[in-house]
């Protein structure tokens, strides 16, 4: 058997190998446009910024290696332009002799990525102005820094102002997960960062009000956000500087520009030779990777896969959705029944040493959907035991279904412990798991891990609660013409309070019952939820009709960076 596999990074290089360790008979052949195979493209951004310091580590194997170890013809440089399925064959050109072939195959994986969005926009390509997808960009990116940085410095140091510290200027436009590794590296590359984001919130995987929480943490760290707004030309500025038109009127003058706008399924290849395309724009696969034609398999960010949660088909260009189904199409490539599960969406980002990971569906997408069943609650828990060193608040969102209590999805954001949890979830998530299997998932226990219920138990326990009735919840948004419960102390008032509320501390709350209306819902609160399920069961036990507020506090602060006009935030304010 003959398999050819067109590109050969994630998705193609998991193809081949696995395919080898399969069938030690098969010939297996691998093209690539560009100049290496199986790179590490998420390692790029950390590339630029320094914190990988050799470009050799970018590479994960090499053309030698691949035929050394796993006999499979490598060959870089060449691109493939065309497929003749009647003929079963596929053109390759060489891109130094310009030179093609037409090479036969039995079977043929096409794994060719996607290509970054390019809008038409005056001025996109001129010198200064990089996208980060390959090897090749990211080298010149570092050298076009190291350019700047030896002008700039030369500059200052003519300069008659010689104390004067001028910092190189960049501009990030997008804000999804590489722009957000971008503004890290460029700032841990000492330029002073302006990141321009179209949407209203960076992040667009996960709920704007998790992302207003990863916006202050940007902000805090020095990053001029520009959100709600697009870049509407670029022109070329003086000294080499480009500069940056926006759509709002604002004008901003920067020594490099990063374009991380998205990317689009590289489908060029699989449209020419008529094989079905789907409506979201990929390749369209079965559950075995394979295409309209039997013989032609697709894998990675080129292909359409079905959301995990909503069962529709999406496009969720990551690295370990794209490895396994290499893996997945050279299995039944090798005759086995295998097959992909679909995706949720798991990933993961650290920006200025906190992580931000998310797994599933979020509210936006089931709000769009006019799905109505579901509930939601906010938890803050420790990164580990409170009384050991170190322990860090988890901001936790986790959205699960009212009718049954199936996991749908959880956002989370924290400095220690998120990845695990969120990991958890995922696993969960993919098993079908429901909110009461949180309660009893079994997990790692010592003081500086985790606590002996651990946060994914807690999600658990608190969903539970409201789903059971022995705690029903109520959100921020809702909560406006009801009577509202403070049971904090009062030295926290002080800090912040909710004008309205009124105030009983939960230590006073079983002597003061008498002050409560007995025939009004009381929407109960404290800093984050905990002395506020407390007094919601003194509450629901004495006869009264009481909720909790998912969160209190401290999902009031993000409820209201994002609904400023909503009324509890107005009088917030
Ligand atoms: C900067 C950056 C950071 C990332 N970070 C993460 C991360 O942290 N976590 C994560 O999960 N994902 C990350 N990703 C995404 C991840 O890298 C991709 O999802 C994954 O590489 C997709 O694998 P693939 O095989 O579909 O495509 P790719 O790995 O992109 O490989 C496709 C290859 O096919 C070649 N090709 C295309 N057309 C042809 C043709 N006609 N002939 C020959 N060769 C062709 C291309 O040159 C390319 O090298 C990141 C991506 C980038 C760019």
């Amino acid at each position: 058997m003959k398999v050819i596999i067109i590109g050969g990074v994630a998705g193609g290089a998991s193809c081949a190998t696995r395919l080898r360790r399969l069938d030690e008979k098969a010939e297996i052949l691998m093209f690539e446009r560009g100049p290496y195979v199986s790179y590490a493209n998420c390692a790029l951004p950390y590339y630029i910024g320094g914190v990988i310091e050799e470009e050799s580590a970018l590479f994960v194997a090499s053309e030698r290696y691949f035929r050394n170890r796993f006999a499979i013809d490598v060959y870089t440089r060449c691109e493939a332009i065309e497929i003749f399925r009647n003929e079963k064959t596929v053109k390759i050109r060489g891109l130094e002799t310009g030179q093609t072939s037409n090479h036969s195959y039995d079977k043929l994986v096409l794994s060719p990525g996607a290509t970054s969005v390019h809008p038409p926009l005056l001025g996109i390509d001129l010198p200064g102005i990089f996208r980060v997808r390959t090897v090749p960009d990211a080298l010149a990116i570092r050298e076009w820094i190291q350019q700047r940085k030896a002008i700039l410095t030369e500059t200052v140091r003519k300069s008659r102002f010689q104390q004067e510290k001028a910092k190189a200027k960049a501009v990030v436009v997008g804000g999804g997960f590489i722009g957000l590794e971008m503004v890290e590296n460029l700032i841990r590359q000492d330029f002073d960062l302006t990141l321009v984001e179209m949407l209203d919130q960076v992040l667009p995987p996960i709920d704007p009000e998790q992302s207003r929480v990863v916006e202050a943490h940007l902000k805090a760290h020095g990053v001029n956000l520009v959100l709600n707004d697009g870049v509407a030309e670029f022109k070329q500025a003086d000294a080499g500087r480009i500069e940056v038109k926006t759509k709002s009127g604002k004008n901003i003058v920067s020594d490099i520009v990063i374009l991380a706008l998205g990317i689009r399924p590289d489908v060029n290849l699989a449209k020419k030779a008529g094989l079905v395309i789907g409506e979201r724009g990929g390749i369209r696969v079965d559950e075995h990777m394979r295409t309209s034609d039997p013989d032609i398999f697709a894998v990675g960010d080129a292909v359409e896969v079905k959301d995990f949660v909503t069962g529709e088909w999406t496009l969720i260009p990551l690295a370990g959705p794209a490895n396994r189904q290499g893996r997945i199409a050279a299995e039944v490539i090798a005759g086995r029944d295998s097959g992909f599960r679909g995706t949720q969406g798991t990933a993961v980002i650290g920006v200025f040493g906190k992580t931000i990971a998310w797994t599933g569906i979020n509210e936006k997408t089931l709000l769009q959907r006019g799905e109505t069943d579901y509930e939601k609650i906010f938890i803050y828990p420790n990164s580990h035991a409170g009384y050991y060193p170190g322990a860090k608040p988890i901001t936790l969102k986790v959205i699960f279904r009212r009718s049954d209590g199936r996991l749908l999805g959880v956002c989370a954001f924290g400095e220690e412990g998120v990845d695990k949890r969120v990991d958890v979830f995922a696993a969960m998530i993919q098993m079908g798991a429901t909110i009461y299997d949180l309660e009893e998932a079994e997990l790692c226990y010592a003081p500086q891990f985790g606590s002996a219920k651990d946060p994914v138990n807690i999600a658990g326990m608190v969903a539970a609660n409201a789903l059971r009735g022995d705690m029903p919840i109520s959100h921020w948004n809702s909560v406006k013409s009801s009577f509202l419960l403070d049971v904090r102390e009062p030295s926290e008032l002080k800090q912040e309070s909710v004008p309205g509320a009124v105030n009983i501390p939960l230590g006073q709350l079983r002597s003061r019952l008498n002050e409560l209306p007995p025939d009004q819902e009381i929407n109960v609160f404290c800093e984050v939820g905990q002395r506020s399920y407390y007094a919601t069961r003194i509450l629901l036990q004495n006869g009264f009709n009481a909720k909790d507020v998912s969160g209190g506090m401290k999902a009031l602060k993000q409820f209201c960076a994002y609904h400023s006009e909503n009324e509890v935030c107005k009088k917030e304010k």
